[in-house]
């Protein structure tokens, strides 16, 4: 068997609750192919009611888009892993880099808040990627390769079976300025290849990587036929359901 195929939108903080739950449902009825997972980031405060509405939609999960290193305390403001899944959710998108950098989280921070997703069931979606800059000075590899490794290594090959990773190439996302196909391809492998040295070839083999920055449906098809990229995080492109849809049906050509 291939490995686990996945759309997955992010919303960031857009919509009405009216407008999450018609695009969720909008979503949800349509026609969509098998063998493909459908993921929707969604502001917490929807989460509740959006993932209520798709109780019974085989392959769609609702998520978080964020949630709080600590079990639970005075943290005004804040949501628990466990609130996100009592609410409803299954999965927690972590390490975006608009947290990373409009609300300074730092890998440590990173690393707390998937260990505390983990220990309450959620799917981790671990988003990783290089700004321009490094982009540039071709220190693209080792700038990921030190997020992973902060992150992620030291987990077990038993909790890494709930990680899915997104990789995001700062400089692409919400820039209408996608990565080429190629260097899309060229990053996953090697992220595969970093995942294969820390946990073996099972994990490896199995693990989602996901491609992010300015998925669009005119470049979806092109990014997924790519080996090693199994499916996109999208923004701004999930926000509408038809155009989402078809990056949806370009995951399964
Ligand atoms: C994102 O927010 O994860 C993202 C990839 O955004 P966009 O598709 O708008 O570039």
């Amino acid at each position: 068997m291939g490995r686990r195929k996945i759309a997955a939108g992010n919303w960031k903080m857009h919509l009405s609750l009216e407008q999450a739950r018609r695009l969720a449902s909008t979503v949800a009825m349509a026609d969509r192919p098998k063998g493909v997972d459908v993921f929707l980031g969604i502001p917490s405060v929807f989460l509740h009611p959006v993932s209520t509405d798709l109780q019974n939609s085989p392959g769609m999960y609702t998520g978080a888009q964020n949630c709080h290193q600590a079990e639970a305390g005075a943290y005004t403001g804040e949501v628990s892993a466990s609130m996100v899944s009592s609410a409803g959710g299954k999965f927690v998108i972590l390490g975006h880099s608009e947290r990373r950098e409009l609300f300074g989280e730092t890998d440590q921070i990173i690393e707390q808040k998937i260990r505390r997703a983990l220990s309450e069931g959620l799917e981790v979606v671990f988003c990783c990627g290089e700004p321009l800059e490094q982009r540039e000075s071709g220190q693209h590899k080792q700038w990921v390769e030190r997020q992973m490794r902060h992150a992620l290594f030291s987990l077990s090959p038993l909790q890494m079976q709930h990680l899915i990773i997104a990789y995001e190439p700062i400089w692409a996302i919400g820039t209408g300025k996608t990565a080429s196909p190629e260097q899309a391809g060229e990053m996953h492998q090697f992220i595969r290849k970093e995942i294969r040295q820390a946990f073996g070839d099972e994990i490896a083999d199995g693990i989602p990587i996901l491609y992010g920055g300015s998925v669009k449906p005119q470049n979806a098809h092109e990014l997924f036929s790519q080996e090693d990229v199994d499916g996109g995080l999208v923004g701004g492109a999930s926000l509408e359901a038809d155009g989402f849809l078809q990056i949806v049906h370009a995951l399964s050509k």
